[in-house]
């Protein structure tokens, strides 16, 4: 749906110039001249012919040669690309007061990559009074719209869901700063989704973040909702400009916003198994239950299972891990008595590191395993419990 508009060029001026032969003869050609030009020697006017051939340069008499001088060359035709409204749409927020601030250039960078790819568009949302001689589409936004001036983050948060709603928003970037990253957080809430902070490298599909203060890296899929480090995305430098069309949305700023419902514990169970980065799971060759959740707990891990347990009742289906189940990407895998169907083993492919404890030497969990322990699960779980300082359940 993407076309591409260019002004139309105004036309060229011919070169329709008098030319003298040095080889004819003088009287030959003065007769020609005077024929030309008329005896004043100036140009005659061609009533048939338009105004845009026009001659440029010094014509003094007709029987002087005429310096011309080159014609200069049009400046380029300017150019932007506009998008139909049915595209996918990248959103980026910015609270800045400032016009352009580096941080915002680079979030619209990172958008704008993230749209070219999927071959989508990118709304600018901004705070607050804005030069209305501003130039969107030079910074690389198909669409731009102004927030009403607020510093309330839960007002803000609802506008930019607004935003959402009427883009069908696939990804909205926020900036790191304090309140920048505090309205993404309150937007994810609204709109149900976890934020992901720190984004450092993207594409469509993928995002590196970083955790635990910047010591570890992890890679996701691109997650709806993020804060984008700062430094870290070129700003856009397309030499075709975007449409940078301004929308007028009407903001409802009555509704009320996020409420504080103080915090909310999780269990091992309640963990989401997709963004776990410890799992501690079973299979059918555990039969102490207490054991497991004792050693789990003692090591700080997030309970799940093959289909089987969950089949025989031991786990809620929500925690089957495999093809039918979640797959996981946890830095650490740790599997008690699980064989290793390929169906469970496509949902730990992008596990960092998979430990088995296992009787089979030759299970196919103990081959993907990067540690094995060939043993009775029910012997290493309270001893690992042990180990850990945790209560070992025996
Ligand atoms: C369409 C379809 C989708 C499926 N989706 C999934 C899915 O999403 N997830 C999933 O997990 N499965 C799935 N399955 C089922 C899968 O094929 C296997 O049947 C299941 O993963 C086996 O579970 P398990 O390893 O716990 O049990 P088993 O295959 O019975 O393996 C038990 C293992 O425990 C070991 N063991 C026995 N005793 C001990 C002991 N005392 N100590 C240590 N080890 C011991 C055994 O050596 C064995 O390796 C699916 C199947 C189908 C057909």
């Amino acid at each position: 749906m993407m076309r591409i508009r260019r002004q139309r060029r105004a036309p060229s001026a011919p070169a329709t110039v008098p030319r003298i032969d040095p080889r004819r003869h003088e009287a030959d050609q003065e007769a020609e001249a005077v024929e030309k030009f008329g005896a004043s020697g100036l140009p005659r006017r061609d009533p048939h012919k338009s105004n845009g051939h026009r001659l440029r340069g010094e014509l003094r008499t007709a029987r002087s040669t005429t310096r011309i001088e080159p014609i200069e060359p049009l400046p380029a035709a300017p150019q932007w690309i506009a998008l139909a409204d049915d595209v996918s749409w990248i959103v980026v927020v910015s609270l800045s007061e400032e016009p352009w601030p580096d941080a915002e250039r680079e979030l619209l960078g990172a958008a704008r990559k993230v749209a070219d790819e999927i071959g989508g568009g990118v709304v600018m949302v901004r705070v607050g009074v804005q030069d209305p001689a501003a130039d969107f589409g030079q910074i690389g936004a198909d669409r731009a719209i102004l927030l009403p001036l607020t510093t309330d983050p839960d007002v803000l948060a609802r506008h930019v869901v607004a935003v959402m709603e009427r883009f069908k928003g696939r990804h909205v970037f926020f900036g790191e700063g304090g309140a920048d990253a505090d309205v993404a957080r309150r937007t994810a809430i609204l709109l149900g989704e976890r934020p992901a902070t720190s984004l450092h490298l993207l594409s469509a599909e993928r995002a590196t973040l970083q955790e635990a203060g910047g010591r570890t890296e992890v890679s996701r899929p691109l997650p709806r909702v993020a804060t984008l480090a700062q430094g870290r995305f070129e700003a856009h430098e397309g030499s075709i400009a975007r449409e940078g069309r301004r929308i007028d949305l009407k903001f409802d700023e009555t509704t009320p916003g996020v409420r504080d419902l103080g915090i909310v514990t999780s269990s091992q169970f309640d963990a989401p198994l997709g963004e776990a980065r410890f799992i501690v799971s079973a299979g059918d060759g555990v039969t102490n239950w207490d054991a497991f959740r004792g050693v789990t707990e003692a090591l700080g891990g997030t309970i799940a299972g093959s289909r089987q347990v969950v089949d025989a009742g031991h786990l809620p289906r929500h925690r089957q891990v495999g093809a039918s189940g979640t797959l996981v990407e946890a830095r650490c895998y740790l599997a008690f008595g699980i064989s290793g169907a390929p169906q469970h083993l496509q949902g730990v492919q992008r596990c960092r590191y998979v430990i088995a404890i296992n009787t089979d030497l030759h299970a196919a969990m103990v081959k993907r395993a990067d540690l094995a322990i060939i043993a009775d699960a029910q012997q290493v779980m309270p001893a690992l419990a042990r180990l850990a300082g945790g209560p070992a359940n025996v």
